[in-house]
């Protein structure tokens, strides 16, 4: 894309009302639009990061057996009552509203109800069991503070999953493969090494659930961390009895902040009891099904990163979820410098590379500082300089380092 086309403007200023890293830079670098707090619009650059988030659990959840769909955001109050769900004082942060004739419904803050009510008209035998269904839906949550930025959203996107299952011993297993699904989604969008799988509150049908907690001062969370062992504790239920229950040691556990970035949980029959998602097993014996459900948010997600990559320069992209792989700079306007950069984008688009050509008419100084605040991966700068010595420059925005390339190199850096 030629940034000329891009309609989206970077500014030199914080925004005044945010107190977040994450909002502070893709408001600045012009990711996302500040509706109100805890609700943000996403521009052309930023939904790009996020559908490459989406796109990467896509690939993950539709490994194990997903099958894609997308419920509504209204949703039915009589269905939630069944489920004891609807009273706000059970859930304390549901957006309701009235229809003409008087009717209440809320917008959707998670969707177990309406999935497993749905599930009933497609599970009548075990023959119709395992189930795997997933979406990524825009939720609604009447947070009570969002100073987070994108990482918490009043109106934020999430990817929920949920397993419907015929025997205990299905359910584990796909909960085992759910987990490890998680783990690579993790590793691949860059936080494998700061993720790690906490013991937190699990309801009413297991002791515990399983949260992704991500390392960051920039989080709301406090997890006790075994080092060695990578497992966590969420502060929420730590206690000498759980500490021993999971055979870690008080002494070896570490104080840390973190972000929630997923959370597993063991429904057991829960909803499909309260709700009457049945099937009849071999014996033709009625029986509730199993659920679980594996919640995700993407763009908590990509707040997360930003957190974690940015630097005094702006954002810093991974490359796996980075808007463009390459931000191509022209410096200076001789024709010799047009002509070499507009060959180049050409050469990088046609083998598939994905590039951002900043062909505007600013200062090198200008051009640099935007490039430093958009962070993708790789800057590579065509000039007259570099025109006469046959080679582009190349720097990694990550690691600050600069090499020197020509066009073959740069496109097997990206593949
Ligand atoms: P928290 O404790 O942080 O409020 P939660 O436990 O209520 O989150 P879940 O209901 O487990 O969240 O939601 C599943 C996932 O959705 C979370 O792990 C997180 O990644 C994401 N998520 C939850 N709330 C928000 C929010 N307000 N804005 C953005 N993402 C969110
Ligand atoms: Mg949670």
């Amino acid at each position: 894309m030629r940034q000329t086309k891009l309609f989206t403007k970077t500014r030199r200023e914080d925004p005044a009302d945010e107190v977040a890293k994450n909002a502070k830079l893709l408001i600045r670098a012009g990711y996302i639009h500040k509706e109100m707090a805890g609700v943000y619009s996403f521009l052309p650059l930023g939904l790009r990061v996020l559908e490459k988030i989406k796109n990467i659990i896509r690939e993950e959840v539709n490994a194990i057996g997903g099958q894609e769909i997308m419920l509504t955001a209204l949703q039915d109050k009589e269905l939630w009552e069944k489920t004891d769900r609807w009273d706000d004082i059970k859930v304390d942060n549901w957006f309701k509203t009235k229809l003409k004739n008087g009717s209440e419904v809320g917008l959707g803050i998670t969707h177990e109800e309406p999935l497993t009510q749905i599930m009933k008209d497609h599970i009548s035998s075990y023959r119709d069991l395992p189930v795997y269904a997933y979406q990524f839906q825009t939720k609604f949550r009447n947070e009570l503070r969002a100073k987070a930025g994108i990482m918490r959203g009043r109106e934020f996107l999430m990817k929920d999953l949920y397993s419907f299952s015929a025997t205990e011993a299905d359910h584990q297993n796909f909960y085992a493969q759910a987990r490890s699904a998680y783990v690579k989604i993790f590793q691949r969008v860059g936080l494998g090494d700061e993720t790690h799988i906490t013991f937190a509150s699990g309801g009413i049908f297991s002791k515990f659930s399983e949260e992704f907690q991500t390392e960051s001062e920039a989080g709301e969370d406090t997890i006790y961390l075994d080092e060695q062992k990578k497992v966590a504790i969420n502060k929420e239920v730590l206690s000498d009895e759980v500490v021993a229950e999971l055979g870690l040691d008080r002494k070896s556990l570490v104080e840390k902040r973190s972000i929630e970035v997923g959370n597993i949980f063991h429904l057991g029959t829960k909803f499909s009891e309260a709700l009457g998602l049945v099937y009849q097993d071999e014996a033709g014996k009625s029986m509730p099904v199993i659920m679980g459900c594996y919640g995700l948010g993407p763009s908590r997600l990509m707040g997360t990163i930003v957190e974690i990559y940015a630097d005094d320069g702006g954002l810093v992209w991974p490359l796996a979820i980075a808007p463009f792989q390459i931000h191509l700079v022209a410096l200076g306007n001789t024709p010799a410098v047009i002509t070499g950069a507009d060959n180049l984008y050409e050469d990088l688009t046609k083998q598939g590379v994905e590039v951002l050509y900043d062909d505007r008419g600013l200062s090198a100084g200008e051009k640099l500082a935007d490039a430093d605040l958009l962070g993708l991966p790789y800057r590579v700068i065509v000039s007259d300089k570099t025109i006469a010595s046959g080679q582009f420059e190349v720097k990694n925005r990550r690691s600050g380092e600069t090499s020197f390339a020509g066009a073959t190199e740069i496109i097997a850096l990206i593949k």
